[in-house]
């Protein structure tokens, strides 16, 4: 295990290696209820495989499906039987059938907890929810993709799993490539939090820190991929992107299933690259055209940090023209994206569903956090402190409405932010072991 810190280069590389061959060269591949890749933009459709750009409009490619319509009760039991992951979803996911049985970390099935005390503090009387994926195997929500990222590697033959990370998904790739037994390398920008990098070192793949933003880490995997240095390599979140991606559909299906099988009226969820909130949406939307839930509208929130708000400050500003921020300067480092890929999708998914894009500063991070921690049990990660801080001021501003059922994510472990809220969280009290110490501290 190296960790070693290199410079961002700063060319910017063009994106043209839409397609970066895997070492495979086998065209027919099992990944279940996927059929090809299609763009979201023209809807051309190519093969399966390593590619994530359209080849006709540059637009970004996505997982089309065969799915298994007409029997919507039969599919219900299938997936009730399934197993206590989100493999019990694998008939909606570009997976082969066999997934559970392959050496992975089977996440997903975290809890959704209903947070009565949080509402009666917020005024919402709906019903409040709150989507806890601290709980899975690297303590963040990125298992979910990076488990389909897997899948997708496998499929084409990749051997080592790589990834541009804020952090979060650099942990993910390390133990899903060390349970797989494949090679890892994962980037880094250099500066973040202790936790993360212990996380992303731990599994004994390679880490690389790279002087400079996400965004630069980004680019310069960009490059990596569209050369030889880059041969064999499977970036979860570049060139197995589309796949990747649809692992956060699974949230939408756990959320539904475990309310019955009925859609939320409103949903909070962070957004760095906008990736999870795109494919929640599209999740949700999949039950309805299954007949797995009742069809009713539901609004999608997003919520944003304002040392990185780039998607907000669009909303706000009235255009899905997303402009980049060049320098994140926030405690919620997992969501600093200064250049986010699906912003412009954000917006169109708020404005569609009647939604809206909000962010909250550092100060209002933290005091989330601990509400959420002295309300309900929950420590969030920064992260989650944003999405419940942008619930709480929307709720304040009327835009969300208090009497419809909410869920808010928590994406992260509150465990891979202590410094955030180190300084205010200390003992009430030090004193001797003696009774008369304890009567002096005024506890009792
Ligand atoms: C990566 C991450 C997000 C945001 O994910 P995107 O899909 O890039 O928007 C949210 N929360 C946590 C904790 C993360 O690590
Ligand atoms: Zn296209």
């Amino acid at each position: 295990m190296a960790v070693q810190t290199v410079a961002a280069n700063s060319t910017t590389s063009s994106d043209d290696a839409g397609t970066s061959g895997g070492p495979s060269g086998n065209t027919s591949h099992d990944l279940g209820a996927a059929v090809a890749l299609s763009c979201r933009e023209c809807g051309t459709r190519t093969e399966l495989g390593p590619s994530f750009v359209c080849l006709e409009c540059f637009g970004p490619l996505e997982v089309a499906y065969e799915l298994p319509t007409g029997d919507p009760e039969g599919l219900r039991r299938r997936i009730e039987a399934g197993p206590a992951s989100m493999w019990r979803y694998a008939p909606l996911l570009p997976v082969p059938a066999d997934v559970a049985e392959k050496p992975n970390l089977n996440p997903g099935f975290t809890q959704l907890v209903k947070a009565d005390r949080l509402a009666a503090e917020l005024g919402v009387t709906g019903g409040l929810y709150v989507k806890d994926d601290s709980g899975n195997p690297t303590h963040s929500f990125k298992d979910r993709p990076v488990a389909i990222a897997l899948e997708a590697a496998r499929a084409f033959g990749f051997t080592t799993l790589s990834c541009s990370s804020t952090g979060n998904l650099a942990g993910a790739v390390g133990a899903a490539a060390s349970r797989a037994g494949l090679r890892s390398c994962v980037f880094i920008p250099d500066g973040l939090e202790q936790s993360k990098v212990v996380m992303a070192a731990i599994y004994g793949g390679d880490l690389v820190a790279i002087d400079g933003t996400y965004d630069d880490v980004n680019r310069f995997c960009s490059e990596l991929i569209g050369d030889p240095l880059g041969e064999g390599w499977g970036f979860t979140n570049v060139n197995l992107r589309p796949f990747y991606a649809e692992g956060s559909k699974s949230l939408a299906y756990e959320i539904c299933e475990q309310l019955g099988w009925r859609l939320p009226d409103q949903l909070v969820i962070p957004v760095a690259s906008g990736c999870q909130l795109v494919k929640i949406d599209k999740g949700l939307r999949e039950l309805i055209q299954l007949g797995l839930v009742e069809d009713k509208p539901f609004r999608i929130f997003a919520a944003q940090a304002e040392g990185c708000s780039p998607v907000s400050r669009a909303y706000k500003d009235g255009t899905s023209a997303v402009r980049p921020v060049k320098k994140p300067d926030t405690i919620a480092k997992s969501l600093a994206i200064g250049d986010p890929a699906d912003g412009p999708y954000v917006i169109d998914i708020c404005k569609r569903t009647g939604g809206a894009v909000e962010d909250v500063n550092d100060e209002q991070i933290v005091d989330a956090m601990k509400l959420l921690a002295r309300t309900e049990g929950v420590f969030a990660e920064t992260a989650g402190g944003v999405t419940l801080g942008v619930t709480r001021k929307l709720i304040e501003s009327g835009a969300i409405d208090p009497s419809l059922t909410t869920v808010v994510l928590n994406t992260g472990d509150g465990l891979k932010t202590l410094d955030a809220v180190a300084p205010t969280a200390r003992p009430t009290a030090v004193i001797s072991p003696n009774l008369a110490a304890f009567r002096e501290a005024g506890l009792a």
